[in-house]
């Protein structure tokens, strides 16, 4: 059916083509103009929707898949949900493999979605047959038929950005982006987009956005890989405890740390004043965005585009939650509990 009345033959249809938004508020004291690229609009409400689909029809085109095979990946976030996605509408079985780490609801949210999800230890170390990783890797080879995603080792997460973000991105600001912040965990976002846009105009700056506690932005500075930058935060998708071959560090100029505190105030300040409800990543992006802005990274002619990765709907015990961010030691004097519940 033609869709130019806004319908569609099914929900993948839906993946990509997610609208850039203007900030208004937030950096209205900014140099330089600043859109967010927001990629909840996608179907399962995140960027890895695209490298969902990307991954399973560059297997299907290879003849690797055929309908009732099996997709496996290590993953109870955005990832894992969009697997399963697109595993329903095209017929195929999900496999996650989770860490026992995951809440309840991101379980049920990726059952809900049809997938068999296995809760694996979340003590033991990653070469422990009941680690995650070495679960999915034992069903992946006892499984005939079967694909393994592995996101952080997998080039084709770097080609859906390059496919589809990249250009989007291009043509949505006329050819006239200056810099892009996105924050980096496989990487496959930051890389794709930046591949592209280099090729476009090799002077559009890419900025990464790392957490503290990962290793990513030491390992772009130095090339070596440094265990004393490794302690435990709580931004989920961002940074790294080891280098993914996702993510191409040559195509970034520079990574900006940001902490937990900041960037949860700010993804809920995103909320309330663009009225954009994002995820935590998201806050971190944009509280990259004010750190550079104080360093004076932008000029006055600037076009600066952050990528939102997901939505908020996912965060409502964490960052959304004021008893979450009062146990975090989130809220000080100067940050009070805004809640105001009245009862009629
Ligand atoms: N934000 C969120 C919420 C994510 O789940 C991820 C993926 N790990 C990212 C940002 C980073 O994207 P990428 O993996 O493409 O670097």
């Amino acid at each position: 059916m033609s869709n130019n009345k806004n319908v569609f033959d099914n929900v993948l249809q839906l993946i990509g083509s997610t609208p850039l938004i203007k900030l208004n508020r937030m950096t209205a004291d900014f140099k330089g103009e600043y859109f967010a690229k927001v990629e909840a609009f996608n179907p399962g409400h995140s960027s890895k929707d695209r490298i969902a689909l990307h991954i399973i029809e560059e297997a299907e085109r290879q003849g690797i898949l055929s309908p009732g095979d099996t997709i496996i990946e290590t993953t109870s976030g955005n990832t894992g949900f969009s697997i399963a996605m697109v595993s329903i509408i095209k017929g195929y079985e999900c496999i996650l493999a989770v860490s026992s780490k995951s809440s309840a609801d991101k379980i049920d949210m990726l059952k809900s979605m049809g997938a068999k999800v296995y809760v694996c230890p979340a003590h033991v170390n990653a070469d422990d047959p009941r680690s995650y990783y070495q679960v999915a890797k034992r069903l992946h080879d006892e499984i005939k038929g079967s694909i393994y995603i592995n996101q952080y080792f997998n080039q084709l997460n770097i080609d859906a950005h390059y496919n589809t973000t990249g250009p989007e991105i291009w043509e949505q600001t006329e050819g006239q982006i200056t810099h892009l912040v996105a924050c980096s965990g496989t990487g496959g976002t930051i890389s794709g987009i930046a591949k592209y846009l280099k090729e476009q105009n090799p002077d559009v700056k890419i900025i990464g956005v790392d957490a503290y506690g990962s290793v990513l932005k030491k390992y772009h500075e130095t090339r070596e890989f440094d265990d004393k930058e490794i302690y435990p935060y709580r931004i989920e998708g961002l940074g790294k405890n080891l280098i993914p071959t996702a993510t191409d560090f040559d195509s970034i100029d520079k990574f900006v740390k940001v902490t937990d505190e900041e960037s949860a105030h700010t993804a809920r300040e995103i909320s309330n004043t663009e009225g954009i409800f994002v995820g935590y990543t998201s806050g971190a992006a944009m509280q990259a965005v004010k750190q550079l802005n104080e360093e004076g990274e932008f000029k006055e002619t600037d076009k600066v585009v952050v990528v939102f990765p997901d939505h908020g709907s996912r965060y409502m015990s964490k960052v959304y939650s004021d008893k979450w961010m009062q146990d975090q030691g989130f809220f000080d004097s100067k940050n009070e509990v805004h809640t105001t519940i009245e009862y009629i």
